[in-house]
């Protein structure tokens, strides 16, 4: 697998023109795609699967230099093939990269990369829809989209417009040599944004981190990782956010052989916490008086998940030895303490600001009655209400683990089976339509 390059699917690229015409069309080659190709093929359904740019290039150049997955190698995988690393190991993202290409080689998944899907539409008197891209037209049954849960990067509208700071989202971040010199505002506390901010404080950096509610599991506890205590306590599982926290992110780290995310120690490390940034005004920065309330519900996200891990473990009587130093809390620093509320940014010599404020969909090529008032998609476990049109990997389209790696795969089961199902409906043909086939055949032979 490791020696897979970039270029291994070229021969899709350079294949002839598109075919005129494809039963089931999937749209992007992220791993959301290359899984429904696999379970497609699986079931015999002609399919294509076009990719605007490369296979899984999101893991490839839409990541930060660093980035290592977020779960380890045994977990964040599909089932058919392993990582060529320790399975305890956090991948890099291109050894991700890399993997799916294998993935979708394995089974020889008839992807198309650089062609772009531009625009979607039913057709008004025929079946299936009208598929306009960028190396022609092609009609599809079915389309199924799969092009990614994280697909704009979100700025908040209060970015300050002053020109003498160095503003990117935190999909354009790659390195801490990629900013000018000088102290660093880190927006939002999940996932990137605390690796993020911990990557730049290791690089010398002054940093302030501007934490919102969070999750923040331990990333290891009893000899087990938390992507084995969430499978086994159903956490996973979840159909839906727990009301009220719909906007809670999930803290954690692969980075360094993976740690728990702790903003006590962080903040004693010498980073600079803040509440959720509200505001800009001439130059100063508002914060929220949320700091304290925020760190002490992800501790008790954090406890709760050590309660239930012991008493699963004592349910079960499995031996796994105990760990009663993680419930250990680090003290507070001053900036928990006495929270910032109000900071002059040139002041404090903050020269960049990182927004790690997450990502919107863009379904505006899907022009279909698959959304609803609020244009968000309309479905039922990726089943959209407009027949024909599918979607996966969006963010609970059947539970909390469907936009990660392993839930993806899932969920595109599902859908490539109601594929299969809806094609076995539209192959029915009633007593008299067979007669009238086999009368047509034995006229052909004589
Ligand atoms: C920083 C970060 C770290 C993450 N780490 C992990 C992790 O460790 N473990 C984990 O399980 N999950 C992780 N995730 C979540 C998730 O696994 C990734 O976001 C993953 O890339 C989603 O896969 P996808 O196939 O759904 O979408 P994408 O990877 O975004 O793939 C969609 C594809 O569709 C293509 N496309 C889009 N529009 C079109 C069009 N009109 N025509 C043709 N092609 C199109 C795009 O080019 C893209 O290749 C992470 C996410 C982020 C942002």
């Amino acid at each position: 697998m490791n020696d897979l390059n970039q270029t291994a699917f070229q021969h899709y690229r350079d294949a002839a023109a598109l075919p005129g015409e494809v039963d089931t069309l999937v749209v992007g080659a992220g791993q959301a795609g290359v899984a429904v190709s696999e379970h497609l093929s699986k079931l015999g359904v002609p399919h294509l699967v076009l990719e605007k740019n490369r296979i899984a290039e999101a893991w490839r150049s839409g990541r930060w230099d660093s980035l290592v997955a977020n779960g380890p190698a045994w977990h964040d995988r599909f089932p058919g093939l392993e990582f060529d690393l320790d399975p305890d190991a956090f991948a890099g993202k291109d050894q991700v990269a890399d993997y799916f290409e294998a993935y979708a080689r394995q089974f020889d998944a008839p992807i198309r990369t650089g062609v772009e899907v531009r625009r979607v539409r039913r057709n008004p008197d025929r079946v299936g829809f009208t598929v306009e891209t960028s190396a022609g037209v092609i009609q599809a049954n079915r389309v199924v989209s799969a092009t990614g849960p994280f697909q704009r990067p979100v700025i908040p509208a209060i970015a300050p417009k002053d020109e003498s700071l160095y503003q990117i989202h935190s999909a354009a971040y790659r390195n801490p040599q990629q900013l000018p010199e000088g102290g660093v505002l880190v927006v939002g506390a999940g996932s990137s944004g605390v690796q993020i901010a911990d990557e730049l404080m290791r690089a010398g950096r002054r940093v302030y981190l501007s934490v919102g509610p969070h999750d923040r599991p331990p990333r290891r506890y009893r000899n087990r990782d938390f992507c084995w205590w969430l499978g086994v306590l159903g956490l996973w599982d979840a159909e839906a956010a727990q009301p009220g926290r719909e906007h809670v992110t999930i803290a954690v780290s692969g980075a360094r052989g993976g740690e728990t995310i702790d903003f006590r120690r962080l903040a004693q490390q010498g980073m600079t916490l803040v509440g959720l940034t509200e505001a800009f005004d001439g130059g100063v920065v508002r914060f929220q008086d949320d700091l304290a309330e925020n760190l002490a519900r992800g501790d008790e996200n954090y406890l709760a998940l050590l309660d239930a891990a012991d008493a699963y473990v004592a349910r079960n009587g499995l031996d796994l030895p105990e760990e009663p130093e993680a419930r250990r809390i680090y003290p507070d620093a001053e900036c928990i303490r006495q929270p910032i509320r109000e900071l002059d940014l040139a002041a404090a010599g903050i020269a960049s600001i990182i927004w790690a404020t997450g990502y919107a969909v863009d379904f505006s090529w899907l022009q279909v009655d698959a959304f609803d008032a609020a244009g968000k998609p309309a479905h039922q476990r990726g089943v959209s209400s407009e027949p024909g049109v599918y979607f996966v990997g969006l963010p609970w389209l059947s539970r909390r683990g469907s936009t990660f790696i392993w839930g993806v795969w899932h969920d595109a089961k599902h859908i490539a089976d109601h594929i299969a199902i809806q094609r076995s409906y539209a192959e029915y043909r009633d007593a008299g339509q067979r007669q009238a086939s086999t009368v047509q055949q034995t006229a052909s032979w004589e």
